[in-house]
């Protein structure tokens, strides 16, 4: 091989996740991160012919490239595992194909046409509803019966490493009744995974949960940015609004469902039974080791959770079938979040609100200040990787910084 993969890196030969890169004064195109490199697809479409429309990789986004389906994409991916290997492919022929991460940018990797957010951790549905309902029945009654979600805004989502001011808004404070207007205090991060979808579906179709997951091209780490103060004054009886809609940040490469094939497992028992439309067969969840970290301003980053993707309680699978169940249809480039992903231990809960427990626990921070919400100038950042007997494929990172409001 000719370039270096450093072990325990994210993107081993395992991995192959598609981004959006560019270069000084060049433009945004197609690529694959393979240890601290990228691979341009998009040279190599110059002066190799792929079996379908090369243009998908000059492309700025990867819809085009996804729409392809399953059998062009995953042939491309194991393609490349093989050239990899190969000394004498057209790859390792061509050293100026590897660019390094280092020197580029990376872009949003689709053109988000849709965006949803699920809220299928039983352990975060539980925790909120003991914070803000009743402990003995922090679940409402239709949890267990169905993957619940809210329409999200898919034009504020950003690629990772884009800082954002401190949103304004409404608010009630404590003891009052009369709405106030100014920055929100209580900023907040959600650590979430997203998927991808990759086919167009008509109104009235249904996608099948057997069909679900060959219409998932792949994930991606998510940041459900939330101003509580915001979402708790607006919430009743529509939901997340201006409390969330500020911005959302994702991990630039996409990690196709393939390459975590090795990683699948089962998920938790499901009480009580679900709708046969919901019943699914297999091992449906995956085991993702997830982190999140806290940076303060010229300060050490530190851990504040540990969590895994393995504990969602509604899989991938059942969230699509739900979603489609009445004919609503989905897009090339949808994104699907799969809401605030907690355990069951205090340090996997997946958001300040619980790891403070609304405001009660403050967290110790490593420069002796304390938080219950996010401030100016801290940065978030989350991480994710599956990894068993020697085999790595990670997501790398979704981080930004929240700065002071305008
Ligand atoms: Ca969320």
């Amino acid at each position: 091989m000719s370039i270096n993969i450093p072990k325990n890196s994210d993107f081993s030969i395992h991995n192959i996740p598609f981004g959006i890169f560019s270069t000084k004064n060049t433009m945004p195109r197609v690529g694959v991160a393979i240890g601290e490199h990228i691979i341009d697809l998009s040279a190599l479409a110059n002066i190799y012919n792929f079996n379908f429309d090369n243009s998908v990789f000059k492309q700025s986004t990867l819809n085009s490239f996804i729409a392809l389906g399953k059998s062009v994409t995953n042939k491309v991916r194991t393609d490349i595992q093989a050239w990899l290997k190969d000394d004498n492919s057209i790859l390792n022929k061509h050293p100026k194909l590897f660019i390094k991460q280092a020197d580029a940018k990376m872009h949003l990797p689709v053109k988000i046409t849709d965006y949803t957010d699920f809220y299928s951790s039983i352990e975060h549905a539980t925790n909120v509803g003991k914070m803000f309902r009743d402990p003995e029945n922090a679940l409402l009654p239709n949890w267990r019966h169905l993957p619940v979600g809210y329409h999200g805004r898919a034009s504020s989502i950003r690629v990772s490493g884009t800082d954002f001011h401190r949103p304004k808004g409404q608010t009630l404070n404590a003891n009052s009744s009369q709405p106030v207007f100014g920055a929100s205090q209580k900023i907040d991060f959600e650590l979430e995974m997203g998927f991808i979808t990759n086919k167009n579906t008509a109104i009235g179709d249904t996608v099948t949960i057997d069909n679900a997951e060959d219409c998932i091209f792949g994930m991606v780490l998510l940041n459900d940015w939330s101003a509580r103060d915001i979402q708790k004054w607006e919430y009743v009886p529509l939901g997340p609004f201006l409390g969330k809609n500020f911005i959302t940040h994702i991990s630039p490469w996409v990690v196709t469902l393939e390459a975590l094939e090795y990683f699948r497992v089962q998920g938790p028992k499901q009480t009580p039974k679900v709708l046969p439309y919901l019943e699914y067969k297999g091992q449906k969840n995956y085991d993702i080791s997830l982190s999140v970290t806290l940076t303060p301003q010229h300060n050490q980053e530190q851990v504040i959770c540990n969590s895994n993707f393995k504990y969602m309680y509604w899989n991938m699978a059942q969230q699509l079938a739900h979603h489609t169940v009445n004919g609503c249809n989905i897009s090339v480039g949808d994104l699907y979040g799969s809401g605030t992903i907690s355990g069951k231990d205090k340090n996997s809960f997946g958001s300040m609100l619980e790891l403070a427990w609304a405001g009660t626990k403050p967290l110790k921070i490593n420069d002796g200040s304390e938080r219950i919400f996010i401030n100016d100038n801290d940065t978030i950042t989350l991480r994710g990787y599956a990894e068993k007997d020697d085999i790595r494929v990670g997501f790398g990172e979704v981080s930004a910084k929240l700065l002071p409001t305008k």
